[in-house]
């Protein structure tokens, strides 16, 4: 058995993982961020010791703990180096929670450890692998040949934040036309309200008037519904995604790519006209091509990661 622990900015989530990567018990306890790490990590602990006697799992039947955290990570001394939305500089997280458990615990940043999570659960024997999110940004995580690949500083794949357009939308890096700027569920809303201004008419400005709410589904659900402003902003929010999937596949040939977080729920009429302008813009386009397919451990992805990392670091 092992422990994943999914720390955001909002929620620790921590789960019961089987060595199959399969949840056995799921907890979870605010962060309330802004606090000195200790005491978080002291929560962490609380919750892990909750979850042990709600499943009567006894210490010693834990191999290892998982720990997936925001921001930089020093992944050999289990040290977050820096983490702008909890406030953390060089936080020893390892050090502190080995105080209460005296269990081998193996650090990851948390798009990283999802990115495992959905890689090592996705069924298909293959060891060049990228997960991305697509969210409030564009989250990644990059498999090389079976193993997370970090960067140096443990900040490395951070593919959200590639140029799409030079100079392009501002984007919440400081940085102008950012992937995110364009293929993230916040830029999807932002294209959305705009067209909602120019053609008052449309199912979505109905649909805004009636609910006073544009999200994520306000463009996919009128455009199904045949809306023609509707299909537009869909169309040109696809082509955002599909040519920066097109450039990572460019660059790291993965064999399997996946795409998760709220919007990966539109299913077919997301992914197959993603499928569809990749296969004629990939540079290589006469060799077998990279499969791109729809992440399935939904929220889930950052215990069972956390958990199946650690497992796989006692290798
Ligand atoms: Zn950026």
């Amino acid at each position: 058995m092992y422990l994943g622990i999914d720390l955001g900015g909002t929620n620790i989530a921590a789960g019961i993982v089987n060595k199959n990567g399969e949840i056995l018990k799921k907890l979870s306890c605010p962060t309330l961020p802004g606090r000195p790490f200790d005491e978080i990590i002291g929560d962490m602990a609380e919750l892990c010791s909750n979850l042990l006697s709600i499943s009567s799992i006894t210490e010693d039947e834990i191999k290892a703990i998982g720990i997936g955290s925001p921001g930089a990570i020093d992944n050999k001394n289990g040290v977050v180096l820096y983490a702008g939305n909890l406030n953390w500089t060089n936080a020893a997280i390892c050090d502190e929670l080995n105080k209460y458990y005296n269990i081998p615990i193996n650090l990851e940043n948390d798009a990283n450890a999802a990115a495992y999570g959905e890689y090592a659960m996705c069924g298909k024997k293959v060891k060049d692998f990228i997960f991305i999110t697509l969210g409030t940004g564009i989250g990644g995580g990059i498999i090389i040949d079976g193993k997370i690949y970090r960067g140096f500083n443990g900040a490395g794949a951070e593919v959200g934040h590639s140029t799409l357009v030079f100079n392009g939308e501002k984007c919440t890096c400081g940085r102008k036309g950012c992937w995110e700027a364009y293929g993230s569920v916040t830029a999807l809303i932002r294209q959305t309200s705009r067209s909602i201004m120019l053609n008052q008419d449309s199912l979505m400005a109905k649909s805004y008037k009636e609910t006073g709410e544009i999200n994520g589904k306000t463009a996919f659900d009128a455009a199904k519904a045949g809306d023609i402003s509707a299909q537009t902003v869909v169309k040109q929010y696809i082509e955002y995604v599909a040519d920066g999937i097109c450039s990572l596949v460019n660059i790291f040939e993965p064999e399997l790519l996946l795409i998760g977080g709220g919007i990966s729920k539109e299913g077919g009429y997301l992914l197959n006209p993603i499928k569809e302008y990749c296969e004629k813009n990939y540079f290589c386009k006469n060799i077998r091509q990279t499969e791109i397919g729809i992440a399935v451990l939904g929220n889930d992805a950052g215990i069972i990661g956390a958990a199946l990392s650690a497992r796989d670091s006692l290798k």
